[in-house]
């Protein structure tokens, strides 16, 4: 019996020292990680919590005292019904999952249309005499500075002349989107010439890549921008293939400083080169391919990418990727080159962790992204932005801010820790709640904007 015991006491105690090393090992790992992300609030608490843990397992390992075996199992038992809680997948239904606009978007809604329009034209008077509601609005960013202009707040002359090189190439670009058609037509199977062009995009630098029919409501109904301005838009291209492209988490966490400006403007020439060359190789094979790139959309990108199986539209209104969160750009080619279809995957997680999170409406310096829950906008549940006032502060500040993306907890790096947080994130409805509070204490709630890489700030 006595011998009994001991074994059971000399397990207990095995248990206990590999459990506690366990744990205080894995908070040393997320130190290591972080302080590599050169998240320094983060490795601090992760140290500490690597004390904190480890001390009950040793405790119980090295002293003796009245109950020790019961308290022993008690704190093991804990441990296990922790790992249950967390990671037993618990998946309530969303309401109002996959939902497609009743109806189309007009570009010249679009906060860039507007911002376009010169006063004393006949488009400025036509617009704003058919939209008189958003004059007044429209007035408050004009009174500012305006985007990569000297004279905003956060005007650093080498960021902002990066992003103005970057539109300007784009600029080049755009004449370049569609162009003629090889006469010989190669015949293809969907699924190899799919195969192909994903894996091709993902070597020119795409993050992830996806394949959808192109609905209706993909499309603008009316161009914004440039000589076709007004033109009702027609397309009537099979499918669309769409491709994300990563943003440097280093220069997004400076935000809203001048690297934000150049990284994104860089994101949009880098994904926009990869759509046009994708549109030049199908139009070499003889079928009909354009490029959807930036200032040059006929189409609702997130949308497209959203069907295409990339993500989720979140609260701040962006494409939700499952690895890298909102931190993507996205380009769209529409084709009529048969290909093979992903399939819309389920992303409620995304949803209800929207919906508890609000960090980037906590964040945003403008107030413009809603606490409230969902509301119906054109027939579709979503978060209501107000694109008036972000657009303001992009005026103010020059650059276009991104304080939200990088204050988003599913837009940490690409790496097993975090991977395995965004797995649990999607595995469980209370893993969720129980990453948003870990997210907050490591990252804190209003996460402070970094200073520019070194070599940005010369
Ligand atoms: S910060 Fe939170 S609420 Fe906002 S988009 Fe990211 S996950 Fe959703
Ligand atoms: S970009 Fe900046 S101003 Fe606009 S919604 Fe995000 S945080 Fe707010």
């Amino acid at each position: 019996m006595l011998s009994l015991i001991a074994y059971n006491q000399s397990l207990i105690d095995l248990l206990l020292l590999f459990t506690g090393f366990g744990i205080s090992g894995i908070m040393i790992y997320v130190k290591i990680i972080s302080i590599i992300e050169k998240e320094y609030r983060a490795a601090k608490i992760s140290f500490l919590l690597s004390v904190i843990f480890f001390a009950p397992f040793i405790s119980l390992y090295l002293y003796d005292f009245p109950y020790k075996e019961i308290a022993s199992i008690v704190l093991l038992a804990v441990v296990v019904l922790v790992i249950i809680l967390l990671f037993f997948p618990v998946r309530p239904k969303i309401k109002g999952g996959f939902q497609v606009p009743k109806e189309k978007h007009d570009e010249r809604n679009v906060m860039f249309s507007r911002n376009e329009l010169k006063p004393g034209t006949k488009q400025f008077d036509s617009y704003y005499s058919n939209n008189s509601d958003k004059k007044y609005l429209d007035d408050k960013f004009r009174e500012k500075p305006g985007l990569l202009s000297p004279d905003s707040s956060m005007y650093h002359p080498f960021s902002f002349a990066s992003a103005h090189a970057n539109l300007e190439v784009i600029e080049a670009l755009k004449p370049i989107v569609n162009g003629s058609v090889a006469k010989q037509v190669i015949d293809i199977e969907p699924s190899k010439i799919s195969n192909y062009l994903k894996t091709w995009s993902k070597k020119l630098g795409a993050h992830s890549v996806g394949i959808t029919e192109l609905k209706d409501y993909h499309l603008y109904s009316h161009k914004g921008r440039g000589d076709l301005y007004g033109k009702e838009i027609s397309n009537k291209q099979k499918y669309a293939i769409a491709i994300t492209i990563e943003m440097d988490n280093e220069m997004m966490q400076t935000a809203p400083k001048g690297s934000v400006v150049m990284e994104s403007t860089q994101q949009y020439l880098s994904s926009g080169t990869i759509a046009l060359q994708l549109a030049y190789f199908i139009r070499n094979l003889g079928y009909s391919a354009r490029a959807h790139i930036d200032g040059n959309y006929e189409l609702i990108c997130p949308l497209v990418a959203r069907d295409a199986g990339l993500g989720e539209i979140g609260r701040m209104g962006l494409l939700m990727t499952l690895k890298l969160g909102p931190r993507v750009r996205i380009a769209v080619i529409t084709t009529d080159i048969p290909l093979e279809l992903d399939k819309r995957k389920d992303f409620s997680s995304v949803i209800d962790f929207c919906g508890i999170c609000k960090k980037c409406a906590d964040v945003c310096p403008s107030s413009s992204i809603s606490f409230n829950q969902r509301e119906e906008i054109k027939g579709v549940l979503r978060w209501k932005i107000n694109h008036e006032s972000c657009f303001t502060y992009w005026c103010t500040s020059g650059t276009d801010c991104g304080r939200c993306m990088a204050a988003c907890p599913y837009a940490h790096p690409n790496n097993y820790m975090h991977n395995f947080i965004r797995w649990g994130i999607s595995n469980s409805y209370i893993f969720r709640r129980f990453a948003l509070y870990m997210d907050d204490l490591f990252y804190g709630r209003k996460p402070k904007s970094r200073n520019f890489p070194s070599w940005i700030d010369m």
